[in-house]
């Protein structure tokens, strides 16, 4: 589904990112893992076209894309790590469902209110949440709620920095639910960033692990327990345990 060949993205003088190969399957979730400033959000930023890569290649569906142009721009949704970064402060919930609608003509012109109405329940922000614009959001709202929109122009692949690191944990737990039922529903690719091991292993198929600007480790969820070798993705396991 999604292919990254080759990919290299330097700033200055610095290599974050080198000669990085990582596949995504159809419907399947990838989890990254890496610590901080290992690029893990360089590398997302590269799949939507946010920052531009020295080389390497993205495919989507075995199609070469420029991200962030064209359908790419519509198919593949990232979500920021900061969830205020993601929502207007002008826009309603409702409101920023429908820009997304609009901007990618989704759906008859008057289906589209109900469209976005429905899509807000089904993750359960109801009429009231719905009006609030993100000053009178809580995190977690505001993080289900950029979610919402995300999914409003219906992805082929879904990026998630970090959505757990700025939550707390009941909100951690309901969000891991929301994502497990999202991914039931709609049978979406997904790149789950995050900092430990922990909330993967029940999201993940997959487990990648950058650390010194390359993936160390790529193995299958069930594997990784007993297979994995790098010093790193051992002390990810041990940590998570
Ligand atoms: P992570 O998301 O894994 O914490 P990042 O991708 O944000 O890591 O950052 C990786 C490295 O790239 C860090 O050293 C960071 O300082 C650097 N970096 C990120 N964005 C820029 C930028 N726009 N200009 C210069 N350096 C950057
Ligand atoms: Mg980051």
């Amino acid at each position: 589904m999604l292919n990254i060949k080759g990919l290299t993205k330097s700033f200055y003088n610095s290599v974050v990112l080198s000669n990085i190969d990582l596949s995504i399957e159809k419907g399947k979730i990838l989890g990254l893992i890496g610590h901080s400033g290992s690029g893990k959000s360089t590398l997302a930023r590269c799949l939507v076209g946010l920052e531009k890569p020295q080389s390497g290649q993205i495919y989507l569906n075995d199609k070469l894309i420029i991200p962030g142009q064209g359908d790419a721009r519509q198919r593949i949704q990232y979500l920021w790590q900061d969830p205020m970064q993601a929502l207007s402060p002008f826009l309603s919930a409702h409101g920023a469902i429908m820009e997304s609608l609009n901007g990618f003509n989704i759906g008859s012109k008057g289906s589209r209110s109900a469209r976005a109405t429905k899509l807000l329940e089904g993750l359960g922000i109801g009429s009231d949440l719905a009006n609030r614009k993100p000053h009178a959001l809580s995190g977690g709202q505001a993080q289900r709620i950029a979610l919402a929109r995300a999914l409003a122009a219906e992805p082929n692949l879904l990026i998630l920095d970090e959505p757990l690191s700025s939550l707390d944990l009941p909100t951690q737990i309901a969000t891991i639910d929301l994502l497990r039922k999202i991914h039931a529903d709609r049978q979406i690719s997904m790149l789950i960033i995050s900092h430990d091991l922990a909330p993967l292993w029940q999201l993940a198929n997959h487990i990648a692990v950058l650390d010194k600007k390359e993936i160390v480790e790529n193995l299958p969820i069930s594997e990784f327990a007993k297979k994995a070798r790098h010093p790193l993705s051992r002390a990810y396991i041990q940590l998570s345990e």
